[in-house]
């Protein structure tokens, strides 16, 4: 196995935007600037929010930006069995319960486990399956964010009502068989982190590192608007969205908009501040312009 593998996500929802380019071109720095291998993952199990049209437009946006993996893309949908023999699994060790509970019955906030009593029980279809988080450990040993509170997240989903497994399932899953070596990625999925590495633990796998970078914020400080962010960049001037993302993280000498995707990415890769960069913008969790 190598010694390093990263890899980017996304989902397929929608086009890529500002911050998902941030997040591909940061996992593939972190990568090649350890010699490492960087794959592409799809993840498209919500079959109601994601359609082969934005895998399409995703594998071809990601192309025109230069990002060529180091192995076939896979898909999240194409392992269904393996989400499936992970559940029995964690089932197997009594780690799991059907949840009858309704939306109304349940506060914002983590559950607190009125069904915990039910471990053990058949898991039927018709219920979603929580996992007992007793002895799960929320410290996150971070490469990048710094300070950073977890909120417990309580006995969570494994495997929605209407049969999807849950992201955190299948990804500690998706993690363990492409042998993900280091996960890079933005703040807003630290959260996430706690409860992929428990079933990580409770599976027996290895546990990747993690390392989630900032958000960007505008001039101003406020966050970039959620037009600007969500806006899906163009594919066809992939200096444009690279200039931005240069401005963003304050670099100099940066090749011109009109530069081949290629040159922009030696350019990201040839920089050996930019990690330390994020690590230090990391005390505010916000990267300003
Ligand atoms: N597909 C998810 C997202 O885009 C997860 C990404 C990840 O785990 O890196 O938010
Ligand atoms: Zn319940």
């Amino acid at each position: 196995m190598a010694q390093y593998r990263g890899r980017f996500a996304p989902s397929a929802t929608g086009p890529l935007h500002l911050g998902s380019i941030l997040a591909a071109l940061v996992s593939y720095i972190h990568a090649k600037q350890h010699h490492g291998e960087w794959l592409i993952r799809i993840d498209d199990l919500d079959e109601k929010r994601c359609k082969q049209i934005h895998v399409d437009s995703i594998l071809e946006c990601l192309d025109a930006f230069g990002f060529r993996p180091s192995g076939s893309v896979c898909r999240q949908t194409d392992r269904i069995t393996d989400y499936q023999n992970a559940l029995v699994s964690l089932d197997n060790q009594r780690r799991l319960y059907p949840c009858t509970c309704t939306r109304k019955s349940l506060l914002k906030g983590p559950y607190p486990g009125f069904c915990r009593h039910q471990i053990g029980q058949t898991l039927i279809a018709e219920s979603a399956v929580r996992i007992d988080t007793s002895d799960m450990d929320l410290t996150v040993d971070d490469l990048i964010a710094t300070s950073s509170i977890i909120q417990p997240p309580g006995d969570f989903i494994v495997k929605r009502r209407d049969g999807l497994f849950a992201y955190q399932l299948a990804c500690a899953v998706d993690e363990q068989i492409d042998g993900i070596t280091h996960v890079i990625r933005g703040i807003d999925l630290l959260d996430s982190t706690p409860m992929q590495r428990f079933i990580t633990q409770c599976l027996g796998y290895e546990s990747p590192t993690y390392g989630h970078f900032p958000v960007l914020v505008g001039a101003d400080g406020a966050k970039l608007s959620k037009q600007t962010f969500a806006e899906p960049v163009d594919w066809t001037r992939p200096g444009e969205t690279f200039a931005v993302i240069a401005r963003l993280l304050l670099l100099n000498d940066t090749p011109r908009p009109t530069d081949h995707a290629h040159v922009w990415l030696d350019f990201f890769v040839s920089l050996d501040n930019l990690i330390p960069k994020l690590i230090k913008a990391s005390h505010a969790n916000t990267l300003s312009l």
